[in-house]
């Protein structure tokens, strides 16, 4: 109780009065009313006037003018996702809450939050980062994992929405707020999926979400404390291709969800799959859409409450828009292979390394020729091959490759590993290109750094 007051009886009145003053506002964003979605028109890195282009921007020249190594994005690309998501999914009452760590620059955000979208946010200061951008809390979910009791505090006093992930942090949170301040309980599925095994977070060894099995543990403390549990959470993992992986998933949260009263929402996370090369396969969006709509309005009718759906996409939103330009610093040829070595490497792009991902590349200073085989590394003093065994059109010193897939993961993962600067980014939109992050300084290695004398 001495803890409760601590809080302050105020405040909490005041994120309670906020968060009723919200629900009743809220209305569905229709994209059909949405000017940022409206007038899209799909084109994205091509051949025109003997240049690799995106919107008409000449990829060879942004390279020039600002430099390598450069992040574009093209904005067109990430609304033309947007869109996807919102059309598959029309017949319910969908919320998209862009995972913010996979493309965290506040631009980035801004365009979400005018094509409609609200975010996912896993850490105090994505969450400031995204209030920043223009977010209202309510439009936030906060998802953390292992963080102090002192981070959910602050982000329950600037009204965000706290996804809870353990039973320990359950309870304190009840001790603090009991019934007022509304929560989200992320479970773990014990579902196993993903495109790698660092990425699969739903089985039951992984330290996301609070088991399945302890449902029951779940509700003693939600009793015990009245809590407010308006949503429930699952996220499985990144890469899955599969609609019914989705659907297994949402069986498991629909027969949880009848067991709590008052839910508003259903969040069934991220990690929809992309395509990664030509003739790749990605997840058929539409038919997710339709087979976990029809479950979804079945179990609405069943609870005898319209919910919310809402999705936590990254990867779906941003992978596809984003290209890392590199510079060809070498082409060395050993006797097993022929190495080109750029002016990146796993301090910009770690995902190749991490996840052995596969990135796409492809020589945009070279429209025709022969192609040859090479692989391409990156100047780190580790072992960082970026792409191997691939064709690519002859190349020679200079020369710019594009490193397809790199919106999400990208930049976002990059360190200064080696004391390396992290690079600028650009956003494309309406056929402009915005720089929208100056490449670091050296300043910026020694920013923070405190000299002693020795
Ligand atoms: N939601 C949560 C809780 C996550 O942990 C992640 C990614 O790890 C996402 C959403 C986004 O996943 P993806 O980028 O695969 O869509």
């Amino acid at each position: 109780m001495r803890k409760f007051c601590r809080v302050g009886f105020l405040n909490v009145r005041r994120i309670i009065l906020t968060r009723l003053f919200w629900q009743v506002c809220e209305q569905p964003f229709l994209f059909l009313f949405n000017p940022y979605l409206c007038r899209l028109k799909f084109n994205f890195m091509e051949i025109r006037d003997n240049q690799y282009q995106i919107q008409g921007v000449s990829l060879t020249r942004l390279a020039k003018e600002y430099g390598t190594p450069l992040y574009v994005y093209d904005g067109e690309k990430i609304l033309s996702q947007v869109k996807k998501l919102q059309d598959a999914f029309s017949s319910v009452k969908l919320r998209i809450k862009y995972a913010t760590k996979a493309l965290s620059n506040i631009n980035i955000l801004k365009l979400m939050k005018k094509a409609g979208t609200g975010v996912d946010a896993v850490s105090i200061e994505e969450v400031k980062l995204c209030m920043h951008a223009g977010f209202e809390p309510h439009e936030i979910m906060y998802t953390p994992n292992s963080v102090s009791f002192d981070e959910i505090q602050e982000a329950v006093n600037l009204g965000v929405m706290i996804n809870i992930d353990n039973i320990p942090m359950l309870e304190h949170f009840g001790t603090y707020y009991g019934n007022g301040v509304p929560v989200c309980i992320r479970l773990n599925p014990h579902i196993l999926a993903g495109g790698n095994a660092k990425i699969s977070v739903g089985h039951i060894d992984s330290k996301f979400g609070i088991s399945i099995l302890q449902l029951k543990h779940v509700h003693k403390v939600v009793e015990a404390y009245d809590l407010n549990v308006i949503g429930l959470h699952v996220h499985t993992g990144s890469d899955i291709l599969d609609a019914e992986v989705f659907l297994k998933g949402a069986e498991i949260l629909f027969d949880a969800a009848m067991e709590f009263k008052g839910l508003k929402f259903l969040d069934f996370g991220g990690g929809f799959k992309v395509a990664y090369k030509q003739g790749d396969i990605s997840t058929d969006i539409k038919e997710v859409g339709n087979k976990v709509s029809k479950a979804f309005k079945e179990f609405c009718e069943e609870y005898g409450s319209e919910l919310e759906i809402w999705f936590e996409p990254g990867k779906f939103l941003v992978s596809e828009s984003g290209y890392l330009l590199v510079k060809v610093n070498i082409v060395k040829s050993t006797p097993a292979s022929t190495f080109v070595g750029v002016d990146s490497g796993l301090n910009h792009l770690i995902r190749p390394m991490m996840y052995d991902a596969y990135h796409d590349v492809v020589n945009i200073s070279k429209l025709e020729g022969p192609e040859r085989v090479y692989t391409i590394v990156g100047y780190i003093c580790e072992t960082d091959t970026i792409a191997a065994d691939r064709k690519l059109r002859e190349v020679q010193e200079a020369d710019i490759i594009a490193i397809k897939n790199a919106g999400a993961y990208g930049f976002s993962m990059s360190s200064n590993y080696n004391s390396r600067l992290k690079p600028a980014e650009i956003l494309i939109l309406n056929g402009k290109p915005y720089l929208i992050r100056e490449r670091e300084t050296f300043e910026d290695i020694l920013r923070h750094q405190l000299e002693i004398e020795l």
